[in-house]
């Protein structure tokens, strides 16, 4: 929930007879209406439990409401027979209410019991036995007096009130320590370390923007953050949208002002600056990055992505295909390591009649570039005069109703994320920009996709990349596959394949990397040994490289070879 009030919970698992829920319910609703607020209900009424959390400031009023409400249920509980913890387990809040309910003797056996088996005290003092009264303001999270010091942001935070507001959409549900299916969180699943989780991150974060962690508050964000492979799994999957992967941006854009980069850094970032001419030189290029990689901190054991004097040199031949128009941006990526796949994209579009143009900036110079190096740095102002050029050059499609077509999903994705975050109002290239596979799903939807494609016999293997994932584009990725005759589709339930950009490449994040993409992506691609590997992601193409021998296609080529 956004702003300062919060759902907190304390009597959300009250339990009563079913006949008596209609009465405790209203009644209850009065309760809070008394104290000014409101709850917010969820859970199952067919076993006597409403889950309901009043919404409340702690740093303000929370605490003495928070007692009264309290009480008034446990009163009523027992009034009508009921149970305060119906089903969850008790913690800080809820232990001082288990004595009023038990009674003192069975209360005091359990102190005995916890006392044989924990003379010294150490497992979870203070919770079910010897409890700290629920509204001890020492152990609130926003304690009375809470504030935070967030200095000029780089990125747009008034959707959540503010760079700390998004910060504390944490409530510390801790759904983000699962393990089984979903993207988050990468880090956490091969560290099963609390501080390399979602939670761990936000909560790092709101002791440091509130000053609770001191001098040290930079040291530990960026600590926490290390491991952070900005994958966006939070921002889709945490009930209450934490979006780690903007916090990391905003956080580095600080830390870059105030400690610059490193070598490394500079050359990852800048790369769409330096690439026409290493395009040009791909030999020399080449020798020189396998030269220097190891000395400017790539891991040895990475091939370093390959350039190439046949990039994609934004030549297009419109005139084939007589349909609508089309403009493809062309990212760096596929532009220079992989142009096939941008001629294929563009040859399935033709095949299906669209008139194809390659989107290019409004005054000559470099290519287009959607800004991801530079925001995976934390040069937002850099990334911001990339946006600006890029939603300069494809103001003119959008507004002849164009669509523009992208194959890079942390590319073309961040249309819809990190634009609206850079360039407030940039929202219009982003319900006019789509990924290849999703603009065949729009087209098909109308009626307009024309291709028709041969069989293949064949099994395809499916791994998404995380951002396709976080906007939901798998299931289009899915349906344009299911264009080729025969070929038999499998997802790999897979997490983030741990290249994630250049974090995979660098020397000391390799056996994390390594370890992310072996939880189950290459043990899925080396148990399917005759499947085509298909991933739209550049890094995950090169991880599955690295760690298979295997060579994961795009699926524009996927439907290329199928023409
Ligand atoms: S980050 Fe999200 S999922 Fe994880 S504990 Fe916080 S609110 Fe829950
Ligand atoms: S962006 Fe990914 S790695 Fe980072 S905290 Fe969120 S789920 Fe974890």
């Amino acid at each position: 929930m956004k702003g300062d009030g919060k759902p907190v919970s304390f009597i959300e698992d009250c339990a009563v007879p079913l006949e008596h829920l209609a009465e405790y319910t209203e009644r209850l609703t009065r309760v809070f209406e008394k104290h000014g607020t409101r709850g917010t209900w969820y859970a199952h009424a067919s076993v006597g439990t409403l889950h309901v959390r009043p919404v409340l400031d702690m740093r303000r009023d929370g605490a003495e409401k928070m007692r009264a409400i309290a009480e008034e249920a446990c009163a009523m509980v027992k009034e009508f027979k009921g149970a305060y913890s119906g089903e969850h387990g008790d913690g800080l809040v809820r232990s001082e209410w288990i004595a009023p309910f038990f009674g003192p003797r069975l209360t005091a056996c359990l102190g005995e019991v916890k006392a044989w088996l924990d003379p010294r005290g150490l497992m979870n003092p203070g919770k079910i036995v010897s409890p700290s009264r629920m509204d001890d303001k020492s152990l609130f999270r926003f304690r009375p007096g809470y504030r935070t010091d967030v200095p000029a942001t780089a990125l747009d935070w008034s959707e959540w009130g503010g760079y700390d507001k998004a910060v504390e959409m944490c409530n510390n549900n801790g759904h983000c320590r699962k393990f089984d299916a979903g993207t988050m969180c990468p880090s956490f699943r091969v560290t099963g370390d609390e501080m390399h989780l979602t939670r761990g991150r936000a909560n790092t974060l709101r002791l440091a923007l509130s000053g609770q962690l001191g001098d040290e508050g930079e040291e530990a964000v960026k600590s926490a953050l290390d491991l952070c492979v900005s994958c966006k799994g939070c921002k889709r999957e945490c009930p209450t949208g934490v979006d780690m992967a903007r916090m990391k941006i905003e956080f580095l854009a600080g830390y870059r002002r105030r400690h610059g980069l490193t070598t490394r850094e500079r050359m990852v970032a800048y790369l769409p600056r330096y690439a026409p001419w290493a395009g040009r030189m791909a030999p020399l290029a080449n020798s020189a990055s396998a030269l220097l990689k190891s000395a400017l901190g790539f891991a040895a054991k990475r091939a370093l992505p390959k350039w190439r004097r046949d990039y994609f040199a934004d030549r297009t031949r419109p005139d084939r295909g007589g349909g609508r128009e089309v403009a493809i941006f062309v990212d760096t990526f596929n532009r220079w390591f992989e142009p096939h796949n941008v001629r294929a994209a563009i040859r399935v579009l033709q095949a299906a009649g669209y008139r194809v143009h390659a989107a290019q900036p409004l005054t000559p110079g470099r290519p287009l570039c959607c800004g991801r190096t530079f925001l995976s740095a934390g040069l937002v102002e850099e990334a911001k005069a990339e946006a600006r050029r890029t939603l300069q050059a494809l103001k003119p499609w959008v507004e002849r109703g164009a669509a523009v077509i992208g194959l890079e999903p942390a590319c073309l994705l961040s249309f819809r994320d990190e634009f609206c975050a850079m360039l407030p109002g940039s929202e219009v290239l982003a319900r006019h920009a789509f990924l290849f596979e999703e603009f065949i799903a729009r087209e098909l939807d109308a009626g307009r996709f024309s291709a028709s494609f041969t069989p293949l016999a064949k099994k395809a293997l499916l791994h998404g990349h995380c951002h396709q994932k976080a906007f939901d584009a798998m299931p289009a990725v899915m349906r344009v596959l299911k264009l080729i005759p025969e070929l038999r589709i499998e997802a790999v339930e897979s997490s983030c394949c741990g290249m994630a950009g250049s974090f995979g490449y660098e020397a000391e994040h390799y056996a994390v990397s390594m370890k992310m993409a072996e939880l189950s992506l290459l043990p899925a691609v080396r148990n399917s040994k005759d499947a085509l590997v298909v991933a739209d992601g550049t890094s995950c193409r090169h991880q599955i490289a690295d760690g298979t021998g295997r060579e994961a296609w795009h699926v524009a080529r996927v439907l290329e070879q199928a023409l």
